[in-house]
């Protein structure tokens, strides 16, 4: 019996959780006349799965019948579990369906191989092409292309979205080689790097001629399974930095692993995902593309794990107490953001505000700076914090849980004066107002 579009929905929104490559970053579309959606005021709508992972509301697969047989995936060949495949209409119609009724603001499509990686990419590019020339599509629209299919492919794909992806999934050969021996990192790697060399040709393309058509405008992003393997964080992240560098890449995804199947080469099903570990990674990464870390220094004492009980900067703060404390009003933009507590916006701020007048500890909770940074800096020559950055109890008071530790401000008085008088709140609003968003 024909199964209907529900119940095809049931299974291909459950077969496409585990990849976490979807997020809708980067692209700025307003919908032109005549077109229905628009990718200005939100991307993809996200919501949370109850292990904790993010998904949008339309995070489908066209198919979970896969010919490949990765160790690691609930849709592998040899699993014993429902199959279904969407027809292109089915999908595109299912797409417009809920954007109409604003339960989604775009697609996130992937797919398992059926029958070849470029008989799948077809189908895949044939829903797309529904959605944007016959539908008018103007919505958020991120695609898997398939390991192994024609380069020419995954350009026509790339021309229709806003965003593509290719999981490399592990950080080496081998790990792939032992669990997904279908695919080959060579050439998902070769196929990163010809999306990457179009996307440098469009982005010319498009300095000399404004019409010339977009290509995949938010970029490309990946995934790499944690914690399936024995692999060390340190590889790990110093393989986001290539990526980030070399290939450009927008944004590297790290999926805690899920013992979904039972497999002599992965951890038991009884073993919890490694999501703290992920939460660390993505620190991490967070470090590397912003605030001008390097993988060496996060892991500067060769121990080639991430601290789980405090995050990357905190911890590379407890290993360097001898940097610190820096002086709030003399330190450069640079030497802030090594600060735990001082974000961007933060640092930003500070330095800006320096050119008016010397800050305050109070000028500096308004600009958004987070109390555990009193640890590690003076305010005018002052140290706030109750120990000094090298006091071993320090660590226990920053762990995640117990970040509201007691701080004395013993300027806070003075410094709710100036704010009463309205020289702080003066300032910090003009300051607000003239940082980058
Ligand atoms: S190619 Fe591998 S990871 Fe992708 S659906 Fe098939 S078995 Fe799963």
């Amino acid at each position: 019996m024909e199964m209907s579009v529900s119940e095809k929905l049931k299974i291909l929104g459950a077969g496409a959780k585990y990849d976490v490559s979807c997020a809708s970053s980067g692209v700025s579309r307003k919908s032109g006349s005549g077109q229905t959606g628009s990718t200005v005021f939100s991307g993809l709508c996200h919501t949370f799965t109850e292990d904790g992972r993010c998904i949008s509301l339309l995070k489908v697969l066209m198919s979970n019948k896969c010919r490949f047989n990765c160790a690691y995936c609930v849709n592998r060949a040899e699993n014993d579990i429902p199959r279904a495949s969407f027809t292109p209409r089915e999908l595109a119609d299912l797409t417009m369906e809920f954007y109409r009724r604003n339960y989604i603001e775009g697609l996130f499509l992937s797919s398992g191989v059926v029958g070849s990686p470029d008989n799948t990419m077809e189908l895949m590019i044939k829903t797309v092409k529904i959605l944007r020339e016959e539908y008018r599509f103007g919505g958020y629209i991120h695609a898997k292309i398939i390991p192994g299919a024609d380069e020419r492919l995954a350009e026509r794909m790339g021309r229709l979205c806003d965003r593509i992806s290719i999981n490399l999934e592990f950080a080496s050969r081998r790990a792939l080689k032992l669990l997904a021996s279908d695919k080959s990192q060579t050439d998902i790697i070769g196929s990163m790097g010809s999306v990457t060399n179009r996307l440098l040709e469009n982005a010319e393309e498009r300095r000399k001629f404004k019409s010339a058509p977009p290509f995949a405008p938010a970029g490309q992003s990946t995934q790499l399974i944690i914690g399936a393997t024995a692999e060390r964080d340190y590889t790990i992240v110093r393989l986001a930095q290539a990526l980030y560098k070399r290939l450009g890449m927008k944004r590297v995804y790290y999926s805690a692993y899920v013992p979904v199947v039972k497999h002599p080469d992965l951890p038991g099903r009884d073993t919890s995902p490694p999501l703290v570990r992920e939460h660390r990674l993505y620190q991490a990464d967070w470090l590397i593309r912003f605030y001008g870390f390097t993988p060496e220094d996060i892991f500067s004492d060769r121990d080639e794990s991430l601290d789980l009980e405090v995050d990357p900067k905190i911890s590379w703060a407890l290993k360097h107490a001898d940097f610190f404390p820096v002086e709030v009003n003399t330190a450069d933009y640079y030497t802030l953001l090594r600060v735990p507590g001082i974000g961007q916006r933060t640092a930003q701020r500070i330095v800006q505000a320096r050119r008016f007048s010397r800050l305050e500890d109070i000028n500096l909770i308004k600009m958004g700076m987070v109390r555990r940074a009193f640890y590690f800096i003076t305010v005018n020559g002052r140290f706030l914090g109750r120990c000094a950055p090298d006091n071993p109890a320090l660590k226990f008071m920053l762990r995640d849980n117990n970040i509201n530790c007691q701080i004395t401000f013993d300027s806070l008085m003075s410094a709710k004066r100036l704010e009463d008088e309205g020289s702080a709140a003066g300032l910090i609003s003009a300051v607000s107002a003239s940082s980058p968003a």
